[in-house]
């Protein structure tokens, strides 16, 4: 495994780096384990409250610093991290890979995002702009600036270990914040990577130590995060449970928090759709990532006239998925992250059919040769009532819902009424069915789609989704507004001091 050479990963690996520096810690030893073998691939000294002490006292010496570097220069700083990801895209996504389970296809994927997203910032750099007023008075000039917050918490997932850093960490960084990150303790060699190639970059070209700091650890240091006053935002990347303690603690301290979580994403399928379309667009949307993206398509929502039809497809795309090894290209299925995924895909197959569900394509945990991690499962599909608890609910794994509808309204408040609002997709040729998607009686998601699944987003457009999901935007768009604070400012340049509203306060 030359990846994990190249990429400066050590049999053990410190937690805790402010940058260039690795800092030592007395923290727990957690091995890190591959799904795809069981293999163990390194371990890693878990941050302890010292680490973390020094991670934020760093971050904040820094921000003094590095708030006054002009944006485009620190732009340029993103602009060379882009080009050393572009050299380590191979090493790298073979890591991600390796140590989240996801397809060699996808984690390549993975660090192409993240190059695009540097791309993005270092266009961003130059454009951070904000509005220009008329005043009510004469003699007076209006207009808003932005500017940076200070620190920016990344809290991420394990099912993207790499990209959803980087879309948070080259925004904030070209907005002047310098990042503290608590990657997943799921998969941290991704991390200690994606650390090592940035110190490079840093060291050069001299960016304050503390612009970039790193924090492996589990729950209790996202909490301690969460209720630190010293950290403005904290930017939160997983479950909804997670992402509700996360947004309560932050609240209580007034701090900020983008919340980006849970998802129960649906595609409607209509008499008018290109089926080939919908069937490609559902089958990598549900199991792609085996399940285990935000995106995923959990529910497929068929009209009745094409149900039967649709049915019978599905089946015989599911009879032709290749379960095996996400290195291997052949494959289309990886395993799940760990056993305690694969205890919930089990378990929820089981809730499934207590409720009444129905499956068409049966689920079960493979064993044997090539299966030794004990983390690979089968894609199952259930025909079920939207109303189901477990339907409801977002499990993350290969478990696809379908069920039927007569007319688009009732498709609709199908997939309006599940707790979640992430994703969102409709299949059809029909102009008028399209449009009635997207409008105010539509979808309820953040994102919602014609012709294309659910799973899979560009970093161009702002990405987040409502209800459950948090409300939070990340990436593309205006979402770097997030990661600074909003000034108005507002100049007499008369010889007066008139008030606003013609108030007269004569001395
Ligand atoms: P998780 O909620 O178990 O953990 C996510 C991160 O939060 C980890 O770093 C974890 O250590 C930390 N954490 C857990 N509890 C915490 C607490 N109380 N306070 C502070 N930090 C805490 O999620 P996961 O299993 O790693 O990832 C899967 C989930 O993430 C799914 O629900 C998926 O939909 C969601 N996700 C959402 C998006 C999105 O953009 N909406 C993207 C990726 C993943």
């Amino acid at each position: 495994m030359d990846f994990l050479q190249k990429l400066g990963i050590d049999s053990y690996n410190q937690g805790v780096s402010t940058g260039v520096h690795w800092v030592g810690s007395e923290g727990e030893i957690i091995p890190s384990f591959s799904p795809v073998d069981g293999k163990h691939i390194a371990s890693v000294f878990l941050a302890d409250a010292n680490g973390y002490e020094t991670a934020v006292a760093k971050a904040q010496e820094a921000f003094k610093e590095w708030r006054l570097w002009p944006a485009p220069k620190r732009g340029e700083v993103v602009r060379e991290i882009g080009m050393k990801l572009r050299e380590h895209k191979h090493a790298l996504g073979q890591l991600v890979s390796y140590e989240m389970g996801k397809s060699l296809q996808e984690g390549w994927g993975e660090v192409q995002e993240m190059i695009d997203i540097c791309d993005f910032a270092v266009g961003l750099s130059r454009q951070l702009y904000g509005l220009t007023m008329q005043s009510e008075r004469a003699g007076h000039r209006m207009y808003e600036q932005w500017h940076p917050l200070g620190i920016t918490g990344i809290i991420s997932a394990f099912n993207f270990p790499v990209a959803v850093w980087s879309w948070n960490s080259m925004l904030a960084w070209v907005c002047g914040n310098v990042c503290i990150w608590k990657p997943s303790e799921k998969v941290p060699l991704c991390s200690i990577a994606c650390q090592h190639i940035t110190a490079e970059v840093f060291e050069r070209l001299q960016v304050p130590e503390g612009v970039s700091n790193l924090v492996v650890g589990g729950r209790d240091i996202g909490e301690l995060m969460a209720r630190d006053h010293r950290i403005p935002l904290v930017s939160a990347t997983g479950s909804s449970r997670m992402g509700k303690a996360v947004g309560i603690a932050v609240a209580e301290r007034f701090g900020k928090s983008l919340l980006e979580l849970g998802g129960n994403n649906a595609i409607i399928i209509t008499p008018d759709a290109d089926i080939d379309i919908a069937m490609t667009g559902a089958v990598f949307g549900a199991v792609g990532t085996a399940g285990q993206r935000c995106t995923t398509t959990r529910r497929l929502i068929v009209h009745s006239s094409i149900y039967e039809e649709v049915k019978s497809r599905l089946v015989r795309a599911y009879s032709q998925l290749r379960i095996g090894n996400p290195l291997n290209q052949e494959n289309h299925v990886g395993p799940l992250i760990d056993t305690m995924a694969v205890d919930m895909y089990s378990k929820a197959i089981e809730a499934c059919k207590d409720q009444g569900g129905n499956f068409i394509v049966e689920g079960g945990v493979l064993n044997g040769d090539g299966y030794e991690s004990g983390c690979y499962v089968k894609p199952c599909i259930a025909e079920v009532k939207p109303d189901y608890p477990i339907v409801c609910t977002e499990t993350f794994a290969p478990i696809l819902y379908i069920m039927p509808y007569n007319d688009l309204e009732e498709a609709i408040e199908i997939q309006n009424s599940v707790p979640q609002g992430l994703s969102s997709s409709i299949m059809t040729k029909n102009l008028r069915e399209a449009e009635l998607f997207l409008s105010q009686s539509g979808s309820d998601c953040g994102i919602a789609n014609v012709n294309i699944g659910t799973s899979g987003a560009e970093i161009g457009g702002a990405f987040g989704g409502e209800k459950e999901t948090g409300g939070g935007r990340e990436s593309g768009s205006d979402s770097w507004k997030a990661y600074m604070r909003r000034q108005t400012n507002t100049i007499n340049y008369s010889a007066k001091l008139p008030l606003a509203q013609g108030i007269r306060f004569d001395l």
